[in-house]
């Protein structure tokens, strides 16, 4: 299969920038990583739901993304995602962007022919047996039985997600773009075996993925860290990060496929065991963060007494449309209501105690998870104040630009890609 004249590489991240102004600050923590010989490829992603919420196009993300590389004098490639996306929303995106993610976990369960099953089943069978590699602990034994039951839950959604690619690969021509096709958002966890048949169902079907984001166990909330059994979920990664390698070896894929980790941000106590299988296997990573550059922009404006007050004014008006706001994050955030600070309260603090309730270092006491989801889904109300809010980032500049670049460098790529 033809891999393309784009590659992302071994390591990239996906970084979000909801109002377009903090670019800079980011490409500046890629340069640090730079200086310690690693480099990671940024990737500016953007959803559909997140363009929807605050009325942007995908072509103000590809503008504050190019704006900044000149400006920061990056040479090295970066690009712009059109995130979860599928064939109803692709459109938007098609000229502003190079990479695709491709979501068809809503599509999982629903069946396709008999006679598609069938034939997907006799073309796949050859691949079934008992897989070996060194990660695995034993052995991995894929039967047709597994298979079968496999073609009937999944090969729908791999069909849509060859529709999509083949009506991407049209507009944009073969090689012009990156693909990842993410079924994070699913209901249950993939196994290792229905990840090793969802690529050969790829390969099966021409797609060119470079990535592939498999729900993992455990939660991925929002702005904070893991919920989960971190030792299962290292066990489970080793398990992908082994199946990935097969299926290259195995089928038509292209040489630079590796996992993405639809992160939803901020899980640092998985940090270090992917670095550790990373570093064990020499393979790669796409990590996708997004949403923390906007909490990096509010926890700037708190710490000044000048902007603080807008950033209560943000969390007041977030407190009155809890529902509103968390209707389209419902499945990535758990919030109890009834434990939120009352905005009458939060008016009495001062900036230390407002940073201080935000802010995520591994380990902070002060730290308000339900506080800290409620800002993270708050960005439509900053979207509405309009020119107060940008004013506001504005006159905070050199402390935002601080923060964005801290927060990028220190608490994801570190510990991620370069290893403390
Ligand atoms: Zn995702």
């Amino acid at each position: 299969m033809k891999t393309g004249t784009l590659v992302l590489g071994r390591f990239s991240i996906g970084i979000g920038d909801r109002f377009g102004l903090e670019g800079r600050a980011q490409l500046r923590a890629l340069k640090k990583a730079q200086d310690k010989g690693v480099e990671v490829t940024p990737v500016w992603n953007k959803s559909n739901r997140e363009h929807t919420l605050i009325g942007t196009e995908p072509s103000t993300t590809r503008v504050a993304a190019a704006n900044a590389v000149k400006a920061e004098g990056w040479t090295r490639p970066f690009f712009v995602d059109a995130d979860h996306i599928g064939l109803k929303t692709v459109d938007r995106f098609v000229e502003a962007c190079d990479f695709f993610t491709l979501d068809v976990a809503d599509f999982i369960g629903k069946a396709a022919p008999d006679n598609e099953i069938d034939q997907f089943v006799k073309a796949i069978t050859p691949h079934t047996g008992t897989l070996r590699h060194p990660l695995l602990d034993g052995e991995l034994k894929v039967s047709v039985e597994e298979l079968r039951t496999f073609a009937k839950k999944y090969l729908y959604a791999l069909q849509e997600a060859g529709k999509t690619y083949v009506h991407i690969k049209k507009n944009k021509g073969e090689g012009n773009f990156i693909t990842e096709v993410s079924v994070d958002e699913a209901y249950d966890p993939q196994t290792p075996s229905e990840l090793y048949l969802f690529l050969a169902g790829l390969a099966h079907l021409g797609i060119a993925a470079q990535t592939v984001a498999p729900k993992f166990s455990g939660k991925f909330l929002k702005g904070i860290d893991y919920v989960g059994n971190v030792a299962a979920f290292a066990k489970e990664f080793k398990e992908d990060v082994a199946v990935v390698s097969i299926a290259m070896e195995k089928f038509a894929l292209p040489k630079e496929l590796k996992l993405s980790v639809h992160s939803g941000s901020d899980k640092f106590s998985l940090y270090p065991h992917i670095h550790s299988i990373l570093k064990q296997t020499g393979g790669g990573v796409h990590l996708k963060t997004a949403g923390t550059t906007w909490l990096e922009e509010v926890i700037g404006l708190a710490a000044d007494k000048n902007t603080l007050p807008i950033a209560k004014k943000i969390y007041a008006l977030a407190f009155d449309r809890f529902e509103e706001l968390r209707k389209p994050y419902e499945t990535v955030v758990e919030i109890e209501q009834g434990k939120l600070p009352k905005p009458s309260s939060v008016a009495q603090w001062s900036s230390d105690q407002f940073v201080g309730a935000l802010k995520h270092d591994q380990g902070s006491k002060t730290l308000d998870r339900n506080f800290r989801q409620l800002v993270h889904i708050a960005f439509p109300v900053a979207s509405e104040m309009g020119d107060e809010y940008r004013n506001a980032l504005i006159s905070a500049r050199a402390s935002i630009e601080q923060n964005v670049t801290y927060n990028l460098y220190t608490r994801h790529i570190e510990p991620l890609f370069v290893g403390k």
